[in-house]
């Protein structure tokens, strides 16, 4: 008898030799085996006849043997092996290539199941390599498996069968509550189902409760990584100050604004501390929503932080959020990594005796010794850059402090309510009115003359310009690709004599970065030659040209990011992507750009395109590897996973129960590798 823990080389069949090509695709134990699900299925319970068939059909043939194998030997290494079937109508001729152990096993005038592609013609029919098996074992759903050269699905097959016949009843792992509430069937049921479903109803039963139990497994390991949401709060917004603040701005909020200022004003008036994602795309309004929180909460009487993951995004945010609250009487400062020594003690020092209401920086401010006098409301900007760590650390800096994570990332939507299961999500799905789309062309570089030409017409009609480069610094094995810095000294002396332009990139100190960041908000600069330093946040309406070389080099969501520096103001705006990239699949990814203005779309194209394990890096995220579930077709189970979550944590948090047992077991199993 097998047990779950017995090693795969006891079962019947394997043995030490077979047992080290399972260890190859992660397989020890009998568990771990029954785990190892099938990728797909070919249904062989679809029997038909030949003349029901159509010519180069995939079909499952129930026919007689009538003639017994012939063998002929094509060359060394290819033997060829011949035999005829009937299935009552019609004779089929079978080839078989090479596989003697299959030949063998033939009998004449034994009934078979054939599985495979069928070629017809008037008068015959034939099968080239069919999968064959006999009447009384074959007719049933086949799981197809991930095999190797060695390992074959169908042995795989076999073995699993194997497993399961000799195993009792596997043990269960969610309470009959959970199963009853959720309509799930057993894990027994569940495991045996998966493998051999007898039809496509069962199979469906099986997936469900299996992808509904990983999913849940992952939720509760991230909602426990992530701590505490469920301790009370002290700091209460009484009142809310958000209009006051919104009649000083110069324009009227969209309503997918007022209705994210409404859900984090009532979140801060609850019990709880506010938990917050804020996701809108770019040019949605972010800083506006952020601004009057900040406002109400300063007004309450608490500090507030604001983070953001570059230095040009927080000062873009110190000078836009000073200019909106000039009036007000409120002290804000900036605390980046370039404050001097001496500014940064005084910055500490008030901090501390309360004097500063609003800190702006960048992970500076996260730092252990900056230390707030009583902090009510943190936010952090474009989060995707901050890893969970760096998240939790600010929220630690003082109790049941309040916490809203705004992210243009456009993250597919189901990654991001894994990533941020801990958090309730408002979606900003609206543009400030009178945005116009962003024209997206794809071309290559024989377009240069003509897309300069363009430049120059709407730097004369006053408008600026950025070009993008990848890089920096030349780069011998990418010789061809035009680092910025050459790039912008070309252009300077050739197509853009006389004209201003400006040079940004990573490597320039925060001083000089700030300093041409200003030259072009105020339009002293009328081209900026960058590299992706601006993708994040940066706002200047008045730029209406982005030229991206080299395209083909950017991922989709980062050319989105870049895109959505422009087309910010009332002008028409225009995205050049130039690509001399041969591959199709290069200038197809970047077509997508040109169809789609939707981030969340674009995204989804792109998840589609890498899969989600590519997505910005695993290692980045650390999500736990699914074996089960699909990111983006498992929409509806996760959010029923999610709310199991939530139920099971607020019956038991730690886990201790003895209902919760398995699930706890299960969670250490599947967060064991990973890092935060
Ligand atoms: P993001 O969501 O990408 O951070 P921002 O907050 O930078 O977007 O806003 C983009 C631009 O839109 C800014 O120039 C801002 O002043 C402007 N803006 C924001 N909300 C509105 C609104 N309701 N009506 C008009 N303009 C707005
Ligand atoms: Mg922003």
């Amino acid at each position: 008898m097998l047990n779950l823990e017995s090693n795969i080389k006891y079962i019947k069949g394997v043995g030490e030799k077979r047992a080290e090509l399972f260890y190859k695709l992660g397989i020890f134990d009998v568990d771990s085996l029954i785990h190892f699900f099938p990728r797909k299925y070919e249904d062989w319970t679809d029997t038909r006849l030949v003349k029901d068939t159509a010519d180069g059909e995939n079909a499952v043939i129930k026919a007689t043997m009538i003639t017994p194998v012939k063998e002929s030997l094509i060359r060394r290494g290819l033997t060829l092996y011949k035999c005829k079937f009937s299935d009552g109508e019609q004779i089929i001729n079978v080839t078989i290539f090479n596989n003697k152990y299959l030949a063998k096993s033939l009998r004449v005038y034994e009934d078979y199941v054939l599985f495979g592609k069928i070629e017809r013609n008037f008068t015959s029919a034939s099968m080239s390599s069919p999968k064959i098996e006999t009447i009384d074992k074959g007719v049933y759903i086949h799981p197809i498996y991930s095999s190797t050269d060695k390992l074959t699905s169908t042995a795989i097959a076999k073995i699993v069968k194997t497993a399961l016949d000799s195993l009792d009843t596997i043990p269960e792992t969610l309470s009959d509550d959970i199963k009853i509430k959720y309509d799930l069937i057993s894990l027994d049921r569940a495991i045996r189902q998966i493998h051999f479903p007898a039809n496509d109803q069962e199979a469906a039963q099986a997936r469900k409760r299996l992808i509904f139990e990983e999913l849940l497994t992952l939720q509760l390991g991230l909602l426990k990584l992530k701590g505490n949401k469920m301790k009370e709060t002290s700091l209460v917004i009484k009142n809310d100050f958000t209009k006051e603040f919104l009649s000083m701005l110069p324009y009227r909020l969209t309503g997918a604004q007022s209705r994210a200022v409404a859900q984090c004003v009532s979140d801060m008036q609850g019990k709880y501390p506010m938990s917050r994602l804020l996701q809108g795309d770019v040019g949605s309004g972010k800083t506006a929503v952020a601004a009057a929180l900040i406002y109400t909460v300063i007004k309450n009487g608490y500090q507030c932080a604001l983070m953001a993951p570059t230095e040009i995004l927080a000062s873009q945010h110190f000078n836009s959020i000073s200019k909106a609250m000039r009036d007000t009487g409120i002290n804000i400062r900036l605390l980046t990594g370039s404050v001097k020594a001496s500014d940064k003690k005084q910055i500490k020092r008030e901090l501390i005796e309360g004097k500063i209401d609003l800190l702006i920086g960048t992970h500076a401010i996260i730092q252990n010794d900056v230390e707030f006098n009583n902090l009510g409301l943190v936010i952090t900007d474009e989060q995707h850059r901050f890893g969970v760590k760096q998240r939790a650390s600010l929220a630690n800096k003082g109790n049941g402090i309040h916490t809203l994570v705004m992210s243009a990332t456009p993250i597919p939507r189901t990654l991001g309510l894994i990533l941020y299961g801990d958090l309730d999500i408002s979606i900003l799905d609206e543009l400030p009115p009178g945005r116009q789309v962003i024209r997206t062309d794809v071309v290559n570089s024989s377009y240069n003359k003509r897309i300069y030409k363009f430049i120059k017409d709407a730097v004369a009609r006053g408008e600026q310009c950025y070009i993008i480069c990848p890089m920096v610094e030349e780069n011998e094995e990418l010789a061809d690709i035009k680092s910025a810095q050459q790039f912008a000294e070309e252009l300077s002396q050739g197509d853009f004599k006389g004209y201003n332009l400006g040079l940004l990139h990573g490597k320039m100190k925060p001083k000089e970065k700030e300093n041409v960041m200003k030259s072009f908000s105020n339009g002293d600069v009328q081209i900026l030659v960058a590299t992706t330093v601006v993708e994040v946040g940066v706002d200047v309406p008045n730029a209406t040209i982005m030229v991206i070389e080299n395209a083909e080099r950017f991922g989709l969501s980062q050319l989105h990011q870049l895109r959505g520096r422009i087309g910010r103001g009332d002008k028409k705006s225009y995205c050049i992507l130039v690509s001399d990239s041969e591959s199709e699949v290069s200038v197809n990814r970047l077509m997508i750009m040109k169809k789609y203005s939707d981030g969340f779309k674009i995204s989804d194209e792109d998840l589609k395109a890498r899969g989600p394990g590519d997505f910005f890096g695993e290692r980045q995220h650390g999500l736990p590897k699914l074996k089960i579930a699909d990111m983006l077709e498992d929409m509806e189970i996760l959010s029923l996973a999610q709310q199991c979550a939530d139920e099971i944590l607020k019956d038991d948090y730690n886990l201790d129960k003895e209902k919760n047992k398995h699930l706890c077991n299960s969670i250490t199993r599947m967060f064991r590798d990973i890092e935060y």
